[in-house]
């Protein structure tokens, strides 16, 4: 018995096959929508029944994914708030949108399905994405309510009649259409709710597994196995970023990550993001552990709202140089559904921008003032990093420039304020500029920095890819200081400013030493000079008189001829 038919009030001849077509990259998105749906409808429920709103049995409140191959469908179940008659005219039949004109004109422009869900609600609409039919079976919770269907065939023509629900919550039943049938492969199913679900704050049943479980003991007394089938489900609803810190221990935090990411190695460390002023924002960024070369793969913060998978495209909300941390970002504020300019220029993700910056400076800080000799140990991996924001990011440059490190071929590690202390009174130049010796090949140029440790004087090791980047904004940023590769004829050109040296010899010393030579030559012509430098090249060198070095020069000749 048909109670109502009518038109889905949408302005425009028929919506869905422009849903189909421009769609058609992101199908998979339906499950996510419909799916978090449920969810929606679960907690609506749960938190009536907590403020007393609701006094029949809450129930078991798992969300069941279900396909039926024979059938060709796909049914998602809830046990929600349902809906009424109502509700759904109210709810489903409206679609937000304002016109067919204004909603062409938007689509041109939206990059992906994940805008046009945020900006005309099309959440549910999505469905028809791979449905040729969509049906609503749903039983409202409030108190003598009817169950009602609602039926759709992809046209704008809908159908309203008698429900036949029993139970509270609402059934969506998608009649796949042919193109989409790669959707009935359980598999497939259950990979798009790993990616879309897989934190979802609602228990999510994809039908059952098989599991190992103790069966009694065989007559030696060793226990007995058997399989049984327990409830596959795909989510876990309390993931660490909806803790807090303090509830959490190392372990929690690296078992996450592998769970996140099984195939890395473990991180170096990591940060927990927790901010709810002025804006929400919550997440655990890891940092990964860099593999051949400073190979790292990009993109791998997944971004959530309210524990729904939105994307791992986290370009403009996460700084360029912390694009190589791992993890996950969960907020509600930010607009996932406009387009990239929108993004860029919004108030809200410039300061969860900035707010990721800080905390990742301030988390570096605290691990180098902490536990300096772990620090120094991870150089390699967290120097590039740091290195990077540097560069990139003038307010991570203010703090990053207390715990930026510099290494010497010595395999020491030095602050620049310390590193500054070590050879200002060294290493200039003529002009009285700082040079900090460098060398990007420590093997190739072994010559050059025996030579120049010889002289006392430190040479820098800057091999990675960045660094001559990296050198760069240093010398913008010290003063009066520039690099020089050790092997670019600079040792010469070096000034040892007196009495700076270490093991330089006072005039009283140097003259004690001369009266010693002398007294051992003892020749009157033989000139002796003590360097200041204990350990020069030449600390003692011995010359002869010019008329003295001749006349030997001709006796040798004549006794030749
Ligand atoms: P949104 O979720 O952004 O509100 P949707 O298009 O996804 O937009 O859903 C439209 C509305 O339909 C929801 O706000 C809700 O009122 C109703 N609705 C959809 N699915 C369900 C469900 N499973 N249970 C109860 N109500 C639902
Ligand atoms: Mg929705």
């Amino acid at each position: 018995m048909v109670q109502e038919k009518g038109t889905i009030s949408i302005h425009t001849e028929n919506i869905f096959p422009i849903i189909k077509k421009f769609l058609y990259s992101d199908h998979e998105i339906f499950l996510r929508e419909l799916v978090s749906n449920a969810v929606d409808a679960t907690q609506k429920m749960r938190r009536l029944a907590a403020l007393g709103k609701y006094n029949a049995e809450l129930g078991d409140t798992t969300i069941q994914v279900s396909v039926d191959e024979a059938a060709k469908t796909i049914t998602i179940s809830d046990r929600g708030i349902g809906m009424t008659a109502e509700e759904v005219k109210k709810y489903i039949n409206q679609i937000a949108f304002s016109g067919a004109t204004e909603f062409m004109e938007q689509f041109k422009e939206a990059r992906d399905a994940n805008e046009i869900i945020g900006r005309f609600g099309l959440g549910f609409y999505s469905a028809f994405m791979v449905a040729d039919k969509v049906e609503i079976q749903t039983l409202s919770y409030q108190e003598g309510a009817e169950p009602a269907r609602w039926v759709c065939d992809g046209s704008t023509e809908f159908e309203l009649t008698e429900g036949s629900r029993t139970e509270r919550g609402t059934d969506i039943v998608l009649y796949l259409n042919t193109d989409n049938e790669e959707f009935l492969d359980r598999s497939r199913l259950q990979q798009i709710l790993d990616k879309y679900a897989k934190f979802m704050p609602v228990p999510i049943q994809f039908g059952t597994r098989n599991s190992t479980e103790e069966d009694g003991t065989d007559e030696e007394g060793e226990p007995k196995y058997k399989t049984v089938e327990v409830p596959n489900i795909i989510n876990n609803t309390n993931p660490i970023w909806t803790k807090a810190p303090t509830e959490l221990s190392d372990e929690d935090y690296l078992n996450f990550y592998r769970e996140l990411y099984p195939l890395s190695d473990d991180p170096l460390f990591w940060i927990h993001l927790n901010v709810d002023y002025p804006f929400n924002l919550t997440g655990v960024l890891y940092f990964p552990k860099l593999k051949n070369d400073f190979e790292v793969q990009r993109n791998k913060i997944k971004l959530f709202s309210r524990q729904v998978f939105i994307t791992d495209e986290v370009k403009d909300i996460v700084p360029e140089f912390l694009m190589l941390l791992h993890g996950v970002i969960d907020s509600p504020d930010i607009p996932l559904n406009v387009s990239r300019s929108f993004l860029q220029a919004d108030s809200n993700v410039k300061k969860i921008n900035s707010y990721i910056t800080r905390k990742v400076a301030d988390k570096l800080l605290e691990l180098f003032r902490k536990d300096r000799k772990a620090f120094e140990e991870k150089w390699n991996d967290i120097g590039l990093f740091v290195k990077y924001g540097a560069l990139s990011d003038d307010k991570f440059w203010e703090k990053g420039k207390d715990f930026v490190l510099l290494n010497n071929t010595k395999s020491e590690y030095y602050t620049l304020d310390e590193y500054n202390a070590k050879v200002k009174d060294f290493q200039t130049d003529k002009d009285g500029r700082l040079v900090y010796l460098y060398t990007n090949d420590a093997e190739r140029q072994d010559s050059y920095i025996q030579a120049a440790n010889k002289r006392d004087y430190d040479v820098l090791l800057m091999n990675s890819p960045i660094d001559t980047h990296f050198t760069q904004h240093l010398e913008s940023k010290l003063e009066k200081t520039s690099f020089k590769r050790v092997d670019a004829d600079i040792l010469d050109k070096l000034i040892v400013k007196e009495n700076a040296q270490q093991h330089q010899l006072s005039d009283d010393e140097k003259s004690k030493v001369k009266d010693i030579f002398q007294k051992a030559i003892a020749n009157e012509h033989m000139q002796v000079e003590v360097e200041a430098l204990s350990d020069a090249e030449l600390p003692v060198t011995i010359t002869m008189e010019e008329w003295m070095r001749r006349m030997k020069d001709m006796a040798r000749l004549g006794g030749g001829g």
